[in-house]
């Protein structure tokens, strides 16, 4: 039995237009202490599949599929359940620029309070606090201090921290380095590779490919709302199948060959209404008449791809 099992997802967001498939029959599994980089372009549904995982949807509803933590139907629970004994405690989340979320009117220590009060935490506070702050990395002296006087990586590491306050298992970063500057985002990969060794499972949704060879041992690539291929790391940088993937890896500059990047022409289809066939149609280089039906899922040795090159 796998730690996270993620079965045929399908969540919607209802609006005035009609109905957006933001994730579309997703599957994938993680064994413990494994991590998964979901990668691909704005708008697939990567923070749509994080917030499903972590029943913080807002305005959208998983309307079928499931997500099995530890064999348990996170989906399935009641709301109590899953605040008193899931969310923070042993699943968190990152969430997308949530280094501009902390409350510019209280100190980070007072923030750090709070949360460790509203889930009822019954050991010493301070100790708490001391031991998740010098795990980031930052000095106790950043408690005394309100946000705006805090560099854009300190309050990172700082909304890190309290994703891990409780000590959850797996965390889910959403586009964790984004905004930062390079040097920055090297700092926060690598806090984030010392978790991952500490024993922590990550789920790192980011359109950079490259971020995620450094952390994670599966990987999702996805588009148009379905994961399109799903496997090993190293099988998928090495070889991958998926035109969309060879596409995406195409686009990162190398140092160290002399070839220039490429970039995938077109643009991704709208969720409002898919097409029925292949979603990558479109755009894909190698399209074939029975693309614009159906899209397959073959498997892999690791995985799989939906692709019909591979039937
Ligand atoms: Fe291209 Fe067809 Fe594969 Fe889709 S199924 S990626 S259109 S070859």
């Amino acid at each position: 039995m796998s730690y996270i099992s993620v079965n045929d997802l399908k969540t919607q967001y209802k609006t005035q237009t009609g109905i957006v498939h933001a994730v579309d029959g997703v599957s994938f599994f993680l064994e413990k202490g494994e991590s998964i980089g979901i990668a691909g372009e704005s708008a697939c549904g990567k923070s749509t599949l994080g917030l499903s995982l972590m029943r913080a949807l807002q305005g959208g509803i998983v309307v079928s599929g499931d997500i099995l933590l530890d064999g348990k139907s996170i989906i399935k629970m009641s709301e109590s359940e899953f605040t008193k004994n899931y969310r923070w405690k042993e699943i968190s989340m990152v969430f997308q620029g949530a280094m501009n979320s902390l409350d510019p009117v209280f100190t980070v220590e007072h923030q750090f309070h709070e949360i460790l009060k509203q889930h009822n935490y019954t050991g010493d506070f301070d100790k708490r606090i001391a031991e998740i702050i010098t795990s980031v990395g930052l000095n106790n002296s950043v408690l005394k201090k309100f946000p705006h006087e805090l560099s854009g990586g300190m309050k990172q590491r700082i909304v890190i921290a309290m994703a891990l306050l409780l000590n959850p298992k797996f965390v889910i970063a959403d586009e964790p380095t984004t905004a930062l500057d390079v040097l920055v985002q090297a700092q926060v990969i690598s806090l984030l590779k010392k978790l991952k060794k500490e024993g922590l499972s990550i789920m790192l949704i980011t359109h950079d490919l490259a971020i995620i060879s450094e952390i994670a041992e599966k990987i999702g690539v996805m588009y148009g709302g379905k994961m399109i291929e799903f496997g090993s790391s190293s099988e998928i940088y090495k070889d991958p199948k998926h035109p969309y993937t060879q596409g995406l890896l195409q686009s990162i500059p190398s140092l160290k060959e002399n070839k220039k990047p490429q970039y995938i022409r077109g643009n991704p289809p709208t969720l409002l209404n898919p097409p029925q066939g292949c979603r990558f149609y479109d755009r894909c280089p190698h399209a074939m008449e029975k693309c614009k039906k159906d899209p397959p899922k073959i498997k892999t040795d690791s995985g799989y791809v939906q692709c019909w090159l591979y039937e």
